[in-house]
């Protein structure tokens, strides 16, 4: 337990609490730093600061952009971005387009595979501004047309189902670029959830650090001792810093709680030791 969270979503993207609850949520959780880093949106940012500071915890404002490397999906956080920042602004709109014309997309191909698509597309509007495959397994569930989330993905939306719509995400250094013009530190997320050979993690890592990447997440939700070991190897190999985030999206969810993460190896740089980043706060006593 580290006190440390730079990974988590509120209801401005695909998470169930709302931008102050998910700090409130954190806070009991003993997290006495916290990023919020919505899926493509910073929605939520200025709810959850203000929060945080009732709170008295240190917040970073953040994103998790969806990008593209070598063909596949992949995540960048930016964190302490500035909101404001044009060509991060003008990236994320540009992301809502594209979210959105794929929305429709796995709407129409869900009616066509014989599930109420519209009816679930039509559900999400009143969850989330930014549809995402989370928010149409939810509503399909909600509708009874799958009995779980897991169904939902594994009939329709995964990868080779009937409702799979490939996205034309930005690419990885375009995404980067963004983080950096908007003055944030950039850190690829869960970098062991990715479909790669090793040799092809250890090049995804070395391009992201050429590209001014800063980090990658070591300890992430749900992970086990031995994956942050191998994350770990992977920071050292390729000289980033290291970072800790749950990825929490539900307080239902109980591997990616808020603040429950291992502790960074004491190899690692932790990325939140960078200038800018606020100081973690002392722990309440
Ligand atoms: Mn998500
Ligand atoms: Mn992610
Ligand atoms: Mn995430």
């Amino acid at each position: 337990m580290t006190g440390v969270d730079l990974h988590t979503h509120s209801t401005a993207s695909d998470g169930r609490l709302p931008p102050a609850r998910v700090v409130e949520h954190a806070a009991a959780g003993g997290v006495r730093l916290v990023a919020l880093t919505d899926h493509d949106t910073t929605a939520g940012l200025e709810e959850a600061r203000s929060e945080a500071a009732r709170l008295g915890l240190a917040f970073v404002p953040g994103i998790e952009l969806s990008a593209e490397w070598r063909g596949r999906s992949i995540h960048v956080l930016g964190l302490l971005i500035d909101p404001a920042a044009p060509a991060l602004v003008r990236g994320v709109r540009n992301l809502a387009v594209e979210r959105e014309r794929r929305a429709v997309e796995i709407a129409r191909r869900l009616d066509r595979a014989g599930v109420p698509g519209g009816d679930a597309l039509e559900r999400t509007r009143g969850w989330s501004d930014l549809p995402t495959r989370t928010h149409f397994a939810r509503a399909l569930c909600e509708l009874g047309a799958v009995r779980s989330m897991a169904e939902a993905f594994d009939r329709y939306l995964a990868r080779g189902r009937p409702a799979e719509v490939r996205s034309r995400w930005p690419a990885m250094a375009e995404a980067l670029a963004w983080v950096v013009a908007a003055g944030g530190t950039a850190v690829l997320a869960h970098p062991l959830r990715y479909p790669l050979s090793g040799g092809q993690r250890r090049e995804l890592a070395r391009e992201f650090r050429e590209a001014g990447g800063r980090a990658i997440e070591v300890a992430c939700g749900g992970g086990s001792a031995a994956q942050v070991e191998q994350a770990a190897s992977l920071a050292l190999r390729t000289g980033l810093a290291g970072s800790v985030g749950s990825d929490f999206h539900d307080p239902d969810v109980p591997w990616n709680q808020p603040g429950r993460l291992a502790k960074l190896p004491a190899s690692i740089r932790p990325v939140w030791n960078d200038t800018g980043f606020p100081a973690v706060p002392a722990r309440a006593a």
